[in-house]
């Protein structure tokens, strides 16, 4: 069966999706679970497991997403990426995603091993990019292949037009969607969609919107994001006074950004959750009633 994400995202009609990471304990496991049973109501367009580089982390995505299929009816995107695999390995992972029913794949370089810092380095008999990725994961068989995009551009791209030039690549060589890493200003987004498209690259990019919960985030994102969290924000959430206040400017900030990004054009909204998915069920809703 062909996966319909790329369909959904061509349809017209605003998407909503949710990220979930692979839990690292039994106890994390339980949380992840509650979320996602959460967000299942909502019908959303898809939800997506991130993927761990350690050994067992990595077994643990696969295994969630392969629960996932098999114990809800919910569209599943599995994150790959090419970090201490070689290519055989990739292929295998793939080919036991297809065997599981996986149907669509995120296909990502991955950060360094030393940390999103540190420099890249591509494991001997791997792929050196997300590009390559795209294209093993075709070869594999009929998946839907998204990519990441950086409307504020990737720590390691030496300039916004270097950015671009190698997502058109990723385009290129067959990915059918991207989903962008979270950023906070929707003009960042529409600038980026606007030389993609210029660019030649026609895929739908869905902008990820990462919500604040907690004031201890201010410091979290930026690493997470290699870019400054917004000073106005920031100030407001510090002056916010108690943790119920300081999530409810997330939400309404977070809402008021994919309201925009709604308008500006994009396919649909696609929501960070942490594994806690109450502040992005709230967006979820404040845009659809
Ligand atoms: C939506 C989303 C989901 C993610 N999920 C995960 C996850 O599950 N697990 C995880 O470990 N990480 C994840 N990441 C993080 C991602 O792995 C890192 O940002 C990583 O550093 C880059 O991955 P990429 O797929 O964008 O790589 P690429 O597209 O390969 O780009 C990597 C860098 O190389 C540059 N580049 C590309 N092609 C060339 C070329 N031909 N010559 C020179 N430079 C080039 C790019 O501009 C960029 O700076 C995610 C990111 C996003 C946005």
């Amino acid at each position: 069966m062909t996966s319909p994400v790329p369909a959904l995202l061509a349809a017209g009609t605003p998407t909503f999706s949710y990220e979930f990471l692979p839990p690292r304990t039994d106890e994390d496991e339980a949380v992840l679970w509650r979320a996602i049973r959460d967000v299942e109501p909502l019908r959303p367009a898809f939800v997506d497991i991130t993927y761990g580089a350690g050994g067992s982390r990595r077994d643990r995505t696969l295994r969630t997403v392969e629960r996932v299929v098999v114990e809800t009816d919910l569209t599943v995107v599995a994150h790959l990426t090419c970090v201490g695999a070689t290519e055989a390995e990739l292929r295998a992972i793939v080919r036991r995603l297809g065997d599981a029913g996986v149907r669509a794949i995120l296909a990502l370089r991955g950060d360094p091993e030393g940390g999103p810092d540190a420099e890249w380095r591509p494991t001997p008999g791997g792929l050196d990019r997300a590009e390559d990725l795209v294209r093993l994961v075709k070869e594999e068989g009929d998946f839907a292949v998204g990519v990441a995009a950086y409307p504020q551009r990737h720590r390691e791209s030496a300039d916004d037009d270097a950015g671009i030039k190698f997502f058109a690549a990723k385009c290129a060589a067959g990915a059918d969607f991207a989903i962008t890493q979270f950023f906070y200003d929707a003009c960042d987004y529409a600038r980026f969609v606007a030389a993609a498209r210029a660019a030649g690259c026609d895929v739908p990019v869905l902008p990820g919107i990462m919500p604040v919960t907690s004031a201890r985030q201010i410091e979290r994102f930026p690493q997470l994001s290699g870019h400054p969290f917004p000073g106005e924000l920031a100030a407001r959430i510090r002056a916010a006074a108690d943790p119920a206040a300081v999530r409810e400017i997330g939400v309404e900030v977070a809402s008021g950004l994919a309201r925009a990004l709604l308008d500006a054009g994009a396919p649909g909204i696609h929501l960070y959750t942490l594994n806690r998915s109450t502040a992005a069920r709230e967006i979820h809703l404040r845009l659809t009633s």
